[in-house]
């Protein structure tokens, strides 16, 4: 074997190693913000660049969002999202859907973002992460000063941009089956079991920093009535609607899930049993009160009504259990005595 030949083929092994070695990183997490911090700073790393950032792509807004940045300012990041414009230099890399380098930004009379002149970017890349034919984001990479990019480490690059996209469709796709595992498809809130979790979470918390928490369960009255009356399609729409006005009545601390098939629970951080009741209450109301109009479409006059059971830390228990419990039977005794009504024993 000629020498010449021996050196490139060890060239050959160290990229192939560099390869195998941006790979494992970028393929180690499923955590998306994980996976754009581990491209990023195995891209910066590759070709040497001091700063860069990674904005994911929505097609369908035509915005681009700014997901993990590093060596920049905070002028510059601040602005996180932006809609992409015919003319604009992201236009551009989009469509073309090839690597874009800037040599100079001093002698390219296109670049004229104004941001990027301030911020002093003198060279960058950037490479649009694209999966099947799909464009689902862009990386760039910066430097202050301009430079010649060296072709067998922009190839490197490349293939790291493949990893790059496989990894992050991975974690999307992992994010949502999460999502999707803690939600109630019919109402879009949390489900039964991520209300289990949180509960337990929110338990603790209360008990920590001995802090009052209140749980609330709402159950439709005569919810089998209606679904034998009006058809379980309307049944649908109704837990739907409710959805919709507890979480307007709520406020963005206090979390709501659907319980079980007509029951919803809320959990309301730092409230005592007393203002939790006239929670409770105005939402009882509230329920009785515009439920008719909300559903007009389907039942004319006649709303529904919702049975309430009000229980708290730590005046009925310090446990998940025993709160429950206590609920429950509130709930239950409301029922039992003519429903509509919230109950709590206050003490
Ligand atoms: P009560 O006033 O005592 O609460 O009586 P109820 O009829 O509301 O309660 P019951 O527990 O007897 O029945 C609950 C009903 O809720 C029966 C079930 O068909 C209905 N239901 C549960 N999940 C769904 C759902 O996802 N969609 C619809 N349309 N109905 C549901
Ligand atoms: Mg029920
Ligand atoms: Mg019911």
């Amino acid at each position: 074997m000629k020498e010449a030949d021996g050196s490139k083929l060890v060239a050959q092994v160290q990229g192939l190693k560099g390869i195998l070695n941006v790979a494992q990183i970028v393929v180690s997490s499923l955590d998306l913000d994980e996976v754009l911090q581990n491209i990023l700073h195995s891209a910066m790393s590759v070709m040497d660049m001091p700063a860069g950032s990674v904005a994911l792509y929505d097609a369908n807004t035509y915005q681009l969002e700014l997901r993990a940045h590093a060596g920049l300012s905070d002028k510059f990041v601040a602005l996180d999202r932006w809609r992409v414009k015919p003319g604009g230099l992201t236009y551009e890399i989009l469509e073309r859907g090839e690597v874009f380098i800037v040599d100079d930004t001093a002698s390219a009379d296109f670049f004229k973002n104004p941001l990027a002149i301030e911020e002093g970017i003198r060279s960058l890349i950037a490479v649009p992460l694209k999966i099947h034919k799909r464009t689902i984001g862009v990386l760039y990479l910066d430097d202050f000063k301009s430079r010649e990019f060296d072709a067998e480490k922009l190839e490197l690059l490349s293939v790291l941009s493949s990893f790059a996209t496989m990894s992050i469709d991975h974690a999307r796709l992992h994010e949502r089956t999460l999502q999707l595992a803690c939600t109630d498809g019919l109402t879009g809130l949390y489900n039964h079991r991520q209300f289990k979790k949180t509960f337990t979470e929110e338990v603790a918390r209360a008990s920590r920093y001995s802090k009052p928490l209140a749980v609330i369960l709402f159950d439709i009255d005569d919810f089998k009535k209606f679904n034998d009356t009006y058809g379980h399609p309307n049944g649908d729409i109704v837990l739907q609607e409710m959805a919709i006005m507890l979480k307007e009545l709520l406020r963005d601390c206090d979390s709501l899930f659907r319980y079980g098939g007509e029951e919803f629970v809320t959990l309301l951080p730092e409230t005592p049993l007393a203002e939790a009741v006239k929670v409770a209450e105005r939402i009882r109301i509230f329920v009785e009160t515009e439920s008719p109009r909300f559903l007009t479409g389907i039942t004319r006059a006649r709303g529904i009504t919702v049975s309430v059971g009000v229980a708290a830390h730590p005046d009925h228990g310090t446990d998940t259990q025993a709160l429950l419990q206590k609920v429950d039977d509130l709930m239950y005794r409301a029922k039992k005595d003519g429903k509509n009504k919230v109950y709590c024993d206050l003490k």
